[in-house]
C-alpha cells in the first residue's frame, strides 16, 4: 500500500490508539478516522497491571526487537507528556523456589544478554547491587541482575520468603498508568487530525478492484484505501467479519486486587514480582497507593461460571504469591479483602501479536498477551505498512501466515469471546 487517501482504524483501546497516533505523527496527507464503539470499559473501570517488560526469553529476539522498539517510544511518549503517563523503571523481580527454576532464569538471561539486551550480573551478595529508582526511568543499570541465593535477594527485597532459590531483576521493565496512556494517545491523535466516530463496524469486506468497504451499526459505510482493525476484546467477531479463521487459543486470564484499606502484601517502593514456579502459567503482582494489584494468566480453560474461575484462581493466586510473598497468607481464607475479575483473550500459540495484512487493503494488529510492551511499535509497523514505508527485518514474525496449523485452534464462531468474561462485552 502507498499514499492511501482515507484510513479507518477499527477499535480505540490502547492498540487502536497507538495505531492512530503513530499515523497522525506521520504528516501524511491521509484522512484517519478511528471507529470507536465505546470508550473502553477499564476507563472508568479501577486500575490494572498494565506492566511493560524487556523479559521475552524466546524462542529468538523477534518478539524481544519488537519489544525494545515499543518502550523506546514509550519512554519517548512519558518525555511529550511531560510524565503524565506514570512510566516508572522498577523492573520485574521473578522469583522461583526451585534450584531449576534459577537454573532457567540465569540460562534465558544470558541468551537475552547475548543477543545484546544488557549485561547479566550475578550476586551471591549484594555489596555492588543497585536498585532501581521507584519513579523514573532515566540512569537505571540496564541488563538483568540473578540473586543466586535467597539472603542475597532478601537483603533488598525483604517482603520475599527465606525458602526462595533466588530471583532475577530484569530492570527494562515498569508499569505505567494505562489509562491516562491511552487517553494521551487519543488526544494527540485528535489534535493532530484523526476524526473519531462513536459507532460498531459491522462488516469489513475486502475487494481485489477496490478499498476495503467498512459498514457501520448506524447503517453508514466507508469506503477506504486501508482498514486496520484492533479489536483484541472482540477478536473472534471481528476474525468472522473478516472471515478469516485463525489459530488462536483462549488464554483465560484473572486479575484480583485488594480492597481499599487492607493490609499490604509488597511495600509501596516494589517492583513488579512474578512468580516462574507454574508451569505454563504467570503470577504477577504490584503495588499501588492504596492496595497491592494481582495479576495471573492460568494455562488451561478451568470448567466453571466466570465467577467461580475467579474466586478459584484468586484463591489459587494468593496460595502461590504466599510461597514467594508471605505477606499474602494474612489475605487468604473466605474473609479475603481480595476482589478478582476474569476475562478470556484470543492468543496466538507463541503470544506474539498480529500485525499485518489479512486480506486486500486490510491489516489486523491484535493479540497483544501485554499491550503495554507492544502496542507503540505496533501502531508504528502497521503505519509503515500502510504508507509503504520500508519495514523492519522482524516485521515477517508478526504476520498471520506464520501461524500454522501446529497453532491451536479453538474454532467455532464467537467460541471463548466473553464466555467467561466479567468485563469484556
Ligand atoms: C489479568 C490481566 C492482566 C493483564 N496484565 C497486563 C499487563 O501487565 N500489561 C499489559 O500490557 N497488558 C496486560 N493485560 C492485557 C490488557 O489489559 C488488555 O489486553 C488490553 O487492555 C487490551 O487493549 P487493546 O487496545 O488491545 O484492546 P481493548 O481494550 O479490548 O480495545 C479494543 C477496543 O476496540 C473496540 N472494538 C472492537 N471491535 C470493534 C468494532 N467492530 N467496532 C468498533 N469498535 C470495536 C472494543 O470494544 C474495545 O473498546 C492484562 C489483562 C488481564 C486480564
Amino acid at each position: 500500500m502507498s499514499s492511501p487517501e482515507e484510513v479507518v482504524i477499527v477499535g480505540a483501546g490502547l492498540v487502536g490508539a497507538a495505531v492512530a497516533y503513530q499515523m497522525a505523527i506521520r504528516q501524511e496527507r491521509a484522512r484517519l478516522i478511528l471507529i470507536a464503539d465505546r470508550d473502553p470499559a477499564r476507563d472508568q473501570g479501577p486500575p490494572e497491571l498494565d506492566v511493560y517488560s524487556i523479559w521475552w526469553p524466546g524462542p529468538d529476539d523477534t518478539m524481544l526487537r519488537l519489544v525494545s522498539r515499543s518502550i523506546d517510544l514509550l519512554e519517548g511518549v512519558s518525555d511529550l507528556s511531560n510524565g503524565s503517563i506514570g512510566m516508572n523503571r522498577r523492573g520485574q523481580l521473578l522469583v522461583t523456589t526451585r534450584s531449576d527454576g534459577l537454573s532457567a532464569l540465569r540460562v534465558a538471561a544470558g541468551r537475552m544478554a547475548g543477543l545484546g539486551f544488557g549485561p547479566l550480573r550475578e550476586h551471591v551478595k549484594i555489596d555492588w547491587y543497585l536498585p532501581s529508582p521507584i519513579t523514573g526511568f532515566r540512569g537505571v543499570p540496564d541488563g538483568f541482575d540473578l540473586f543466586e541465593r535467597a539472603a542475597a535477594a532478601r537483603a533488598s527485597y525483604p517482603f520475599l520468603a527465606a525458602e526462595i532459590a533466588g530471583a532475577l531483576h530484569v530492570r527494562r521493565a515498569g508499569w505505567v498508568d494505562g489509562v491516562a496512556l491511552r487517553r494521551w494517545l487519543m488526544i494527540e491523535a485528535r489534535s493532530l487530525g484523526v476524526e473519531v466516530v462513536h459507532d460498531t463496524a459491522v462488516a469489513i469486506q475486502a475487494a481485489d478492484d477496490r478499498g476495503p468497504r467498512v459498514a457501520l451499526a448506524s447503517g453508514a459505510t466507508w469506503e477506504a484505501a486501508a482498514v486496520v482493525a484492533c479489536p483484541e476484546r472482540r477478536m473472534r467477531a471481528t476474525l468472522n467479519l473478516l472471515g478469516t479463521p485463525l489459530p488462536l487459543w483462549d488464554a483465560p486470564r484473572v486479575q484480583a486486587r485488594l480492597a481499599a484499606g487492607a493490609d499490604r502484601i509488597l511495600p509501596d517502593a516494589a517492583p513488579v514480582v512474578t512468580g516462574i514456579d507454574r508451569p505454563g502459567g504467570g503470577l504477577h503482582a504490584r503495588p499501588t497507593s492504596d492496595h497491592a494489584i494481582l495479576g495471573a494468566w492460568i494455562p488451561e480453560t478451568p470448567a466453571g461460571s466466570a465467577d467461580e474461575i475467579a474466586s478459584n484462581a484468586g484463591a489459587g493466586l494468593l496460595g502461590a504469591l504466599a510461597e514467594l510473598v508471605p505477606a499474602a497468607a494474612t489475605h487468604r481464607g473466605p474473609s479475603s479483602a481480595l476482589r478478582t475479575e476474569s476475562s478470556i483473550q484470543a492468543r496466538t500459540a507463541d503470544l506474539r501479536p498480529i500485525v499485518g495484512p489479512v486480506a486486500p487493503g486490510v491489516l489486523l494488529n491484535a493479540a497483544h498477551d501485554r499491550p503495554t510492551s507492544s502496542a507503540l511499535a505496533a501502531g508504528d509497523l502497521v503505519a509503515r505498512y500502510v504508507f509503504g514505508e520500508p519495514l523492519p527485518d522482524f516485521a515477517g514474525g508478526f504476520t498471520v501466515d506464520r501461524l500454522t496449523a501446529t497453532g491451536k485452534w479453538e474454532g467455532g464462531r464467537g467460541k471463548g469471546e466473553g464466555a467467561a468474561s466479567q468485563r469484556a462485552e
